[in-house]
């Protein structure tokens, strides 16, 4: 173990006490200092000297008083949601989505690009034309970037290992935009930011959780134990380039019968193709009318991905899984194709305890979980609202701050 000098000791433990401070006025306010102080268990002082810090850097508010409680009433203390602005970036594989968030997941501005092609340097040009736009676009000191995007991620340095679609393989977009805007950068998976909007924004926090992600791709973010599961590889999750059918289709992965090319949009399109369909609103508008083939077509698919669902629940025994994606367009009927084969083939008493629904359909999830990731990064904030959880032990390497000793 390497020693600490008492400096250094001194330091993490302020910076430590300021995150459980912020983060319980992010949760709890408005909220009294003598209240913090209870809920924190620091003493006094420390909350008077940590909130001093907070209201000169902008992060809290003084909001008037509460009711007294016998002597003076005591002044009230909030989140400043609006003190800093933070850059989201949504990489899809057919559309570049940016915006700029408050501390609280609002959306302030918001900017889309299609990407048609396929160049990898082009995108990267996409990307950095997205940034200078949304920076623009702030009128708050800016926190960071936070980016959720398609394929393998190195989530430490913010490295695109592989995404097959964009082009891009060992690129280091976290370096390369920190060098060009001088902004913390984080980068993450695009299903494991989804999974990180629906348990932190999504309303209904659990400490297990799992979203799967079925659009040109398939993916899965695994929250467990309150905690952003990666794996050992960054890969946890990754179930859309596993095989299903050996003799079947050829996958832009390289192999044949991925997932991905029986169970995605992509899949379902691709099949519609000679029966003139091409389009997932045409799609959703023919399914919708009763067009027999395309009913056929999606809840074949559906079924597909019922089998990768059940395998999840075998493996992880996680009672809430929601499925988000272009393909849950095609709604109930997609989705109890996908339920009952997940039924028929999980252990029964395991799938009797699972719930199966499709996430609210939001725009924004890649863009507000990438954002989440930054604040709990810069912020320290802990969105989980677990106590002895935190989302930042979503980026590997780092944990060694939990283990500080709290010291009043
Ligand atoms: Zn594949």
């Amino acid at each position: 173990m390497i020693e600490r000098s008492g400096k250094a000791t001194h330091q993490e433990t302020r910076a430590h006490n300021s995150r459980l401070v912020l983060g319980t006025i992010y949760d709890r306010g408005p909220i009294s200092r003598a209240a913090l102080a209870r809920s924190t268990g620091l003493t006094r002082t420390t909350v008077s000297d940590v909130v001093s810090d907070l209201i000169r850097d902008g992060l809290t508010r003084e909001v008037g008083r509460g009711p007294s409680t016998g002597g003076k009433a005591p002044i009230l203390l909030a989140f400043a949601d609006d003190a800093r602005h933070l850059v989201g970036l949504d990489l899809g594989e057919s559309v570049f989505r940016g915006a700029i968030v408050d501390l609280r997941g609002e959306i302030c501005s918001a900017i889309e690009v299609a990407v048609d092609d396929r160049d990898g340097n082009q995108a990267l040009e996409r990307v950095f034309s997205l940034v200078d736009q949304l920076l623009a676009r702030a009128d708050r000191p800016i926190l960071g970037i936070g980016i959720g995007t398609a394929g393998l991620i190195d989530t430490t340095i913010g490295t695109v290992l592989e995404a097959v679609n964009l082009d891009w393989h060992g690129l280091p977009l976290g370096a390369l935009l920190q060098a060009r805007t001088g902004l913390p950068v984080y980068v993450t998976n695009d299903s494991r930011a989804t999974a990180l909007a629906e348990h932190v924004f999504g309303g209904q926090r659990a400490s297990n959780l799992v979203v799967v992600k079925v659009g040109e791709g398939i993916g899965a973010g695994l929250i467990l134990g309150g905690r952003l599961f990666q794996g050992d590889g960054f890969g946890a999750g990754e179930i859309g380039h596993t095989t299903v059918r050996p003799d079947g289709d050829a996958c832009r992965c390289g192999r044949l019968g991925c997932l991905e090319t029986v169970a995605s949009t992509r899949a379902i399109l691709g099949q519609l193709a000679s029966h003139g369909i091409s389009r997932l609103p045409d799609a959703v508008a023919a399914l919708e009318a009763g067009d027999p083939l395309v009913r056929d077509v999606v809840v074949a698919a559906g079924r597909q991905l019922g089998l990768a669902v059940a395998w999840l629940i075998g493996v992880l025994n996680v009672e809430r899984i929601v499925l988000v994606g272009s393909a849950a367009e095609f709604g109930e009927p997609w989705l109890s194709a996908v339920r009952e084969t997940m039924w028929a083939s999980a252990l029964g008493l395991l799938a009797d305890g699972t719930t199966l629904e499709i996430g609210r359909p939001h725009a924004d999830g890649v863009v507000l979980g990438a954002t989440a990731l930054l604040m709990t990064r810069e912020l320290g904030l802990n969105l989980t609202g677990l106590p002895d959880a935190g989302l930042e032990g979503a980026v590997a390497g780092e944990s060694e701050s939990d283990d500080l000793e709290i010291s009043a």
